[in-house]
């Protein structure tokens, strides 16, 4: 049996699938990832991503922080893929739990999921580090320099920066839902980025794993598919 049909076979048979993704599952939304982008970066600013996206830089030097989030991190116009809507369908199908994404294009939710855990937050909200207030995409996305609330506070995007923590509510989520799966499909990310990469190790299903290229679990996958997730999943689903 070919790797598609053979993860179509486990789908058919699974009850509590459970998705975990990352930027790889948007790049056919035309979002870049970091991994395979990161040259570009060095091309155009002077730090790298993981530098810039870190709370001690945006403390620090959030001017030159927004330069680069709202040139790379805002996806103005992207639209869900054949990956979230596959999921969609599976979720509709009863078959799919949750999907756990360190994905922060909010994305998922566009395209119809329900149940969805960011793990690092999403763009599209985002507050006064002064007073609370809330603020949405447009206005971060066309502000200039540093965008500023009414009462004059610096804004900062609802998203999880490198140095600071993940919300400790989802991430007990995203455990539950991992060591309960009867299959977790991972898909689109390096699995480099801890803890979240270390969420996988929860798993006592099936896991499946669909990357483009190697990942430092392979060797931990019940299956390994080596492609484009949108491709895989909108086949493996029958899309
Ligand atoms: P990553 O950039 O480290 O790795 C992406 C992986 O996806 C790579 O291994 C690549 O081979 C694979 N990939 C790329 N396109 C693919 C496709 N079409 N099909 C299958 N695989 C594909 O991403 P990561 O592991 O998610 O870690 C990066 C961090 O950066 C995350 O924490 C995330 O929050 C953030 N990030 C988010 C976005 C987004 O929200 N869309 C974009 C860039 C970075
Ligand atoms: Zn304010």
């Amino acid at each position: 049996m070919d790797k598609i049909a053979q993860l179509k076979q486990w789908i058919k048979e699974s009850s509590r699938i459970v998705f975990f993704g990352g930027a790889g599952v948007s790049t056919e939304s035309g979002i870049p990832d970091f991994r395979s982008t990161d040259g570009l970066y060095n091309q155009q600013y002077q730090y790298p991503p993981e530098t810039i996206l870190s709370h001690s830089f945006f403390i620090k030097n959030p001017e030159e922080f927004y330069k680069f989030y709202r040139n790379k991190m805002i996806a103005a116009g992207a639209k869900p893929n054949k990956a979230h809507l596959a999921l969609v369908k599976l979720e509709q199908e009863g078959k799919l739990q949750a999907v756990i994404t360190q994905n922060i294009d909010g994305l998922h939710q566009e395209a119809g999921s329900q149940n969805v855990l960011e793990l690092h937050g999403c763009v599209k909200r985002n507050f006064c580090t002064r007073c609370g207030k809330s603020y949405d995409l447009q206005m971060v996305a066309e502000s200039q320099r540093v965008p500023k609330c009414s009462c004059g506070g610096i804004v900062k995007p609802d998203v999880v920066l490198y140095e600071e923590g993940l919300d400790s509510q989802i991430l007990e989520k995203s455990v539950y839902y991992i060591s309960h799966a009867d299959l977790l499909i991972v898909g689109g990310t390096s699995l480099t980025v801890y803890p979240a990469a270390g969420l996988v190790d929860y798993c006592r299903g099936r896991l499946a794993l669909i990357n483009k290229d190697a990942t430092p679990l392979d060797g931990q996958a019940d299956l390994v598919i080596n492609g484009k997730i949108g491709e895989v999943l909108g086949e493996a689903c029958s899309l």
